[in-house]
């Protein structure tokens, strides 16, 4: 692994800019803004929340990335107990079981899991409150003009505002295509994660399933996971479900054109479920989870003035996400943590 300098002088005020507003991109932000420096975020879709998404569609609304989250480091702890205060997150008490060939079993209820709600980007609208973001804004480039970067996007090309330091807090594939030569630590760095992707099956029934659970990870199937969302606090009562393509199916596929992933996807969830489906939609996901594990928490060049962040520098879970954000921000401001 390479290792590299996180002994940064702690930064005077700064201009930052960060691409990416997934949770964290989010959470850095916060971060650096408590520590006073101006920070711009860029995003390419319309909203925040990145692989924390939800889909709405005329009768029914799923969410098709992260299905839920839990906690366990002392910080996010108490960041999610905000959240928990705001209304933004809820306990999930949904009946999740192990599933094997029409076989259930109970599952060990270790942890708490918890849900945004309304939906799983709530958390990441309340963590943009207040910030300046530039949002259908997909960098494609960037380049350093008198020792200040300035970032160009697909859309406009040339974005307004130069600043000392940029951060990219997005998967590492697409970080790398951004950095290009700016610095070869942390191309290298990002060259080693390998992320797995996930085709996602979205059903609507027009009746309520028979099945005697709200979710369940499963095993011998092409499917790894399936939930019924609306057994999730806060939402509407439509029977959407979500099918998760597991890791090895998906990456054996992921050429596969939508319209036949669609219809194995379905073909396959119906016959586990008994029930025609009244409509559904396949989304892909190119970089849903990291393979392997790292536990860097964030990267910096600091010749470069370049950082990087995202779930794929931990264990690429929403905590994860949230902090390696933390992290960085932190040492950004000059802040040791306690503990990592
Ligand atoms: C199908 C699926 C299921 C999951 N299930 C769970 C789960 O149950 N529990 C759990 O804890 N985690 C789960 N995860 C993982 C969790 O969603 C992630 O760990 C977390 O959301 C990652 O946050 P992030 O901020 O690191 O990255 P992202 O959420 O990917 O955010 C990156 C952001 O950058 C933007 N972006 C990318 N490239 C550019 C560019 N060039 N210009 C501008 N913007 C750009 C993206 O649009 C996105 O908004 C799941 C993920 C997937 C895909």
């Amino acid at each position: 692994m390479v290792v590299l300098s996180f002994n940064l002088a702690p930064m005077t005020l700064k201009k930052i800019a960060i691409v990416g507003t997934g949770i964290a991109g989010l959470s850095c932000a916060k971060q650096l803004i408590k520590a006073g420096h101006e920070v711009t975020l860029f995003e390419k879709s319309k909203g925040v929340g990145g692989r924390m998404s939800n889909r709405k569609y005329e009768q029914w609304q799923a969410d098709h990335g992260a299905q839920y989250f839990t906690i366990s480091h002392p910080k996010f702890v108490n960041e999610v107990s905000q959240w928990l205060e705001h209304g933004v997150a809820q306990t999930w008490h949904g009946k999740i079981v192990n599933y094997c060939n029409g076989n259930i079993s109970e599952i060990n209820r270790d942890r708490n899991r918890y849900v945004g709600t309304p939906t799983m980007t709530a958390p990441a609208k309340f963590l943009a409150n207040n910030l300046t973001i530039q949002t259908s804004q997909t960098i494609i480039g960037i380049k350093k003009v008198n020792q200040h970067w300035q970032l160009v996007s697909e859309e406009d090309g040339l974005c307004p505002g130069v600043f000392d330091f940029l951060i990219l807090a997005i998967p590492p594939i697409q970080a790398q295509k951004i950095m290009g030569k700016e610095s070869a630590s942390l191309t290298a760095f990002c060259q080693q994660a390998k992320m797995l992707p996930c085709w996602t099956l979205i059903a609507y029934f027009k009746e309520a399933l028979t099945l005697p659970f709200d979710a369940a990870f499963v095993q011998d199937s092409i499917f790894s996971w399936i939930a019924r969302d609306n057994s999730k606090p806060g939402r509407p009562t439509t029977n959407a479900w979500v099918a998760q393509a597991n890791p090895d199916w998906s990456l054996q596929n992921i050429e596969l054109p939508k319209i036949d992933a669609e219809k194995t996807l379905i073909d396959t969830f119906e016959q586990l479920c008994g029930t025609k489906s009244a409509f559904n939609q396949v989304h892909l996901w190119r970089y849903a989870k990291l393979e392997t594990p790292i536990t860097q928490n964030f990267a910096i060049d600091s010749n470069a003035q370049l950082g990087i962040c995202g779930d794929w520098l931990r264990a690429s879970k929403v905590e994860d996400a949230w902090l390696s954000g933390y992290f960085l921000g932190l040492e950004l401001s000059g802040q040791k943590p306690a503990s990592a």
